[in-house]
């Protein structure tokens, strides 16, 4: 897709995409046909346990357990779950906990909390890397064993140093050729503890010169005195991700691993690896392959979680789940929906080319299927008062609102309209501009769902702002009644009675960000930060809103769509955040 490609409805059911074809493909000729968990015995099933399963197709979505998820996970999720659906085949769930010192079980749970509200299941398959390291140890002896690791003792400095540049190849250091049992013996006085941190590492044994630098000899095991939040202290060796992502995959008998475009370089030794275990006898054929696909970027957000994590850490924002915060728990709370995210996955597809995309395609996602679910309900956010003065004093009448102008099931509700009314302060103009069709002195409006009124007046309090228009209402022209279209207006404009509607906080949300390219160049991403990306008003509300369950979504006529905060709503004190407007208000 073109560098802001905005792509239009008619791109929706474009189901079809690279990673498609490779996998249809691969169906074809049955690549994968033997690899069912009823299979052959071995590690691969001791160490993934779970119960037999004939799926067709593996895939895994596998968060390192560092932060919350964000939109660009989404993405992932929605490719990695929607392909096993699709296929018939199963999508694992995998924490890539080999990092000790940034992992928490609050991310692990947040993860998982994120991926069930998008609307995925892992079902049985929900597993860590760590429930690995027993096999992954074992592995590195045998590669120590066949002469392809070597422990390395060289200074990180020297080891820098030794492995050259992209123009440079790299140098053997000088444990390079030590024999495999002195290796072996250093490998394990590592895993006892017997050397400090950062005094030694294991090396894979591949190619010093290789053009691609991740062959040369990269690193997969360091010593890391750091407690693991799940397997506590039992480990003083940790394995380097690359070396263990590929391990999992073909424990759990993945057949398509897919991953951003940046491991495209680390697909060579992710094959060389697998391909030598394999040969030991340690893994199965066939064995998995890895597939990259283009990230997502979304202009006016960040998505890298170092960023993430100090928008938290500095109070930029409130919380992680800040309706503004690019988290799916954010998102969550911005009155965002999984439906609005998995249209926005098959809209904008999958490509092998980096590219960005606008925020609105994301923001037109979630109108749309706001527009088709949120019921319909009315809100004054900035209250003018409106006083009908030829109504009779005391009198209340129920005009009928549909909840939703497309779905007429979902019925109408009764709205009580009174002498004294409240309006948008933006629908009265004193001094109307050419165009205006609102409420000014002599002009007439419907009251939506109501009668035509004629304003005949306003007053002004002490500093001279209007504090109460006045109109008288003609008691023909009710919708509904035969007598509606009688009198013709260009204006229509909402309102609640001022005795029956009840007060709400609400928040107007917009872009976190207000550059396309947040911290473009060298600038600090932070001096890009929308200073109006909230604003909070006491609104007046239907009072039935009252009793909106946390969560649920509604389009305020003529405002957007909102949703009842899960956190701060209560029915004594309802708050409301802004998802979206009706239209996008960004276009220049
Ligand atoms: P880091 O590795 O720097 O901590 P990360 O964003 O890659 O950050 P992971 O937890 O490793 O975080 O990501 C889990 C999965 O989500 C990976 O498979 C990764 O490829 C995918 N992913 C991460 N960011 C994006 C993105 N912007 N678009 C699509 N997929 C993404
Ligand atoms: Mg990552």
């Amino acid at each position: 897709m073109a560098k802001n490609a905005k792509p239009g409805a008619e791109a929706v059911a474009s189901t079809s995409n690279f990673i498609r074809s490779h996998i249809d493909a691969d169906l074809a000729t049955s690549k994968y046909a033997s690899r069912t968990w009823g299979g052959k015995p071995g590690p691969a099933r001791a160490h993934a346990g779970g119960p037999p399963d004939a799926a067709k197709i593996r895939t895994r979505f596998p968060p390192e357990p560092n932060g919350y998820l964000h939109l660009g996970h989404a993405k992932s999720i929605c490719l990695n779950f929607g392909l096993a659906q699709h296929y018939g085949g199963a999508c694992h769930l995998r924490f890539d906990d080999t990092n000790p010192e940034k992992e928490e079980q609050e991310y692990v749970d947040s993860i998982r909390d994120a991926v069930h509200w998008l609307g995925f299941d892992w079902g049985p398959h929900g597993y860590f890397a760590s429930d690995y390291f027993d096999f992954m140890y074992e592995a590195a002896e045998h590669l120590i064993g066949a002469g392809y690791a070597y422990v390395d003792e060289q200074s990180a400095e020297e080891m820098r140093r030794n492995r050259g540049t992209l123009t440079e190849p790299g140098r053997p250091g000088p444990w390079r050729e030590r024999p495999a049992a002195e290796s072996l013996a250093r490998f394990r006085e590592m895993r006892a503890g017997q050397h400090a941190d950062g005094s030694m590492v294991l090396r894979a044994k591949i190619d010093i010169a290789s053009p691609n630098i991740n062959l040369r000899d990269p690193v997969i095991y360091r010593i890391r005195r750091a407690t693991h939040h799940r397997t506590g202290d039992a480990w003083c060796i940790y394995p380097l991700y690359t070396y263990a992502h590929p391990i999992e995959d073909a424990l759990e008998r993945i057949t398509h691993s897919i991953c951003t475009l940046e491991f495209e370089d680390q697909r060579p030794f992710y094959d060389w690896l697998l391909g030598k275990l394999a040969d030991g006898g340690l893994l199965a054929r066939p064995l998995p392959q890895q597939i990259e696909f283009a990230r997502l970027n979304l202009s006016y957000v960040v998505l890298s979680k170092r960023k993430l994590i100090q928008l938290v850490s500095e109070k930029h924002v409130d919380s992680w789940d800040d309706p503004r915060m690019p988290t799916l728990a954010g998102a969550r709370r911005r009155g965002y929906t999984p439906e609005g995210f998995r249209r926005f996955a098959e809209r904008i597809g999958v490509s092998k080319a980096d590219s960005w995309i606008d925020y609105s395609v994301l923001e037109d996602c979630m109108r749309e299927h706001l527009n088709e679910t949120a019921e319909r309900r009315i809100a004054v956010l900035d209250p003018l008062k409106l006083i009908i003065d030829n109504y009779p004093e005391g009198q209340q009448e129920d005009c009928f609102a549909p909840n939703h102008p497309q779905k007429p099931e979902l019925g109408k509700r009764a709205v009580p309209l009174t002498p004294e009314l409240w309006i948008e302060r933006e629908d009265f103009s004193d001094n109307p501009p050419k165009g205006y069709f609102r409420l000014f002195p002599g002009n007439s409006v419907r009251l939506r769902y109501g009668y035509v009124v004629k304003c005949t007046g306003y007053d002004k309090d002490a500093q001279g702002n209007v504090a109460a228009v006045h109109c008288e209402y003609l008691p023909d022209t009710k919708s509904g009644t035969p007598g509606a279209e009688s009198v013709k207006v260009k204006g229509n404009i909402h309102w609640l009675s001022a005795h029956a509607a009840v007060l709400a906080e609400v928040r107007l949300y917009d872009r976190l960000f207000s550059a396309a390219h947040p911290g473009a160049g060298d600038r600090d991403f932070l001096l890009d930060l929308n200073p109006d990306s909230r604003k909070t008003v006491i609104a007046r509300v239907e009072s039935g809103l009252r009793e909106a369950a946390p969560g649920t979504c509604f389009q305020f006529e003529r405002h957007g769509y909102f949703v009842a905060d899960l956190g701060d709503f209560r029915a004594e004190a309802p708050v409301f955040n802004r998802a979206v407007t009706l239209r996008d208000s960004w276009i220049k």
